[in-house]
């Protein structure tokens, strides 16, 4: 679709200004930090988003210097204008500790306060570390009195968590008595990175911001939505972690029950954290539970195997995964909301690793129509209408109808209407660190995970994981076992069994 140079000429922003701020990396010598962080800090410091005032402290084990840490910076900003990256750099320091001695955290707070010595800055703490790390860091934090806030909490101590929250409802809970000791819940801000992707934040410009959506957004006009999130790699280095997690835990739990929320839940009374959120736990505890006795009609769980030309190797076979393992990596499950506007619609979501393409998109597909006027094309001939959100690899929507073909003959064909985000906004589209990083900074939780939602979501899937612990250990013959996959493939066949009694098939990978 051609979409004229001034087309966003009428565009209303929202955008709040940036305001100082002390942001702290915990884990700052990791993946995570060099790949994600920095580059979207330094984004943000180009657009004018980083206030002049603003600092970054790493800390990490690993025994650096300042110019060290910034030099190895500088490879995950190749390309960059070096007068300005020199810039953004000067604001980068640098301390090595270890988080489970007390003396790290003076030290800290003495850099904070050479840095602020009004202390008058706004603290944001970044745990970029494994997740066993955060009961070592946050009551230390306390204890050196950095996250203290007054009444009114400005300035402000925010503490940054990175999935996983908790391995089943009981770890989540407990995880979140450890913070609720140090935090309180408007401190805390739980990452989900798929959150501060445009499409998925535009699901509620989409739904709210305009009237012909909604209207129709039910179960009278909506016959079933997927949810797809498929990754073409495999376990990759993170053979420790995943192996103990799985894709249940990794994927489903937290993006895909985030973008579930965002297209289900009602509209929210205002766009604020709290009336968002409100919806989104209300709409995740509407969710039917999973029977467990009949499972493999509405959740299956698969692993992938060497792939056909043995090009790929099997997960039993990748570095550091025990060859007996019975990790999934692969969940696909069927979707049913109890509540009025959604009754009786199919949610399909899947997502794995090793799949045939790197995927991820949210496909709508609408109702037939009842009756066809047109002579020789029945009601079923029609295809149904399908809008489709591209989450990635290129963010975007497509919205396909069916119209006339051109010519004397009555032909009737579907017309695909495609936006392509990077294609209008003529380059590329802020990666979703950024605007949550900004966000962080910015005090604004509208686009991070409250604890109560996360319990819901764990209250969901804990029996799951119970059950296919249980059959693991008994070898039990029964509707929870592990279905295999070609690596590359789109999946283990046992997913066509989720799709009985709904009139489509999965949307394909490729
Ligand atoms: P890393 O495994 O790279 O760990 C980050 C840093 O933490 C390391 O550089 C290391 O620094 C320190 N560390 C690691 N293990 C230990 C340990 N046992 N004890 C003390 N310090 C340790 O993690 P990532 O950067 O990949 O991820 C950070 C967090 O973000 C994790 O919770 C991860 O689950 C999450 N995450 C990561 C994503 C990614 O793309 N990488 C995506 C989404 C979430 P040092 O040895 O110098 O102290």
């Amino acid at each position: 679709m051609l979409i004229p140079q001034n087309y966003w000429h009428s565009t209303l922003c929202a955008e709040n200004r940036p305001v100082p701020n002390l942001l702290v990396i915990f884990g700052a010598s990791g993946d995570l930090t060099r790949r994600k962080l920095i580059p979207a800090l330094y984004h943000l410091f180009m657009r004018d988003l980083l206030h002049s005032d603003s600092r970054i402290i790493g800390c990490a084990r690993s025994e650096m210097d300042k110019q060290q840490f910034r030099q190895s910076l500088r490879e995950f900003l190749t390309g960059e204008d070096q007068e300005k990256l020199n810039e953004f750099l000067g604001r980068v320091s640098y301390f090595s500790g270890d988080y489970s001695d007390p003396a790290t955290y003076q030290k800290l707070r003495q850099q904070i306060f050479e840095l602020d010595p009004g202390q008058t800055m706004n603290r944001t703490f970044y745990l970029a570390t494994p997740a066993s790390l955060y009961p070592q860091i946050v009551p230390e934090l306390g204890k050196a009195g950095l996250c203290a806030e007054n009444y009114e909490g400005t300035p402000w101590s925010h503490v940054v968590l990175e999935k996983p929250f908790g391995f089943d409802l009981a770890s989540a809970e407990a995880l979140d008595r450890m913070l609720h000791e140090t935090l309180r819940e408007r401190q805390i801000y739980r990452i989900d990175h798929y959150l501060g992707k445009e499409t998925v934040q535009n699901i509620l410009m989409l739904r709210f911001a305009n009237i012909i959506f909604e209207p129709v957004w039910n179960s009278s006009y909506i016959d079933h939505i997927q949810i797809t999130a498929a990754e073409s790699v495999g376990v990759g280095t993170r053979a420790g972690y995943y192996d103990q997690s799985g894709q249940l835990r990794d994927m489903f739990q937290n993006h895909m029950l985030a973008m579930l929320a965002l297209v289900a839940m009602e509209a929210p009374a205002v766009f604020d954290a709290d009336s968002m959120r409100d919806e989104q736990l209300k709409l995740i505890r509407s969710i039917r539970p999973f029977p467990i006795q009949e499972l493999d009609k509405y959740l299956i769980r698969g692993q992938y195997t060497q792939s056909m030309d043995k090009a790929l190797p099997g997960y039993r076979q990748e570095a550091n995964i025990p060859p007996g393992s019975n990790t999934e990596t692969y969940v696909a499950a069927k979707i049913l909301i109890d509540n009025w506007r959604w009754r009786g619609v199919p949610f399909l979501l899947r997502t794995g690793k090793r799949l045939a393409s790197k995927r991820s998109e949210i496909a709508i597909t609408f109702k037939r129509v009842p009756h066809s006027i047109f002579p020789q094309l029945r009601a079923e001939d029609l295809e149904p209408d399908t809008l489709v959100l591209n989450v990635q690899p290129e963010e975007g929507m497509a919205l396909s109808i069916q119209a006339k073909q051109p010519g004397s003959k009555l032909c009737m064909g579907k017309l695909t209407m495609n936006f392509s985000y990077a294609e209008v906004f003529g380059g590329k589209v802020p990666d979703a660190y950024e605007r949550l990083l900004l966000d962080c900074m910015l005090g604004d939780q509208t686009l991070f995970i409250r604890s109560d939602t996360i319990a819901a979501a764990w209250k969901l899937l804990t029996p799951i994981l119970e059950a296919w612990q249980k059959s693991d250990s008994q070898k039990l013959d029964c509707p929870c076992a592990l279905q295999f996959y070609s690596a590359g493939s789109e999946g283990p066949n046992a997913a066509e069994k989720l799709l009985d009694g709904i009139d489509s098939t999965w949307r394909t990978i490729k």
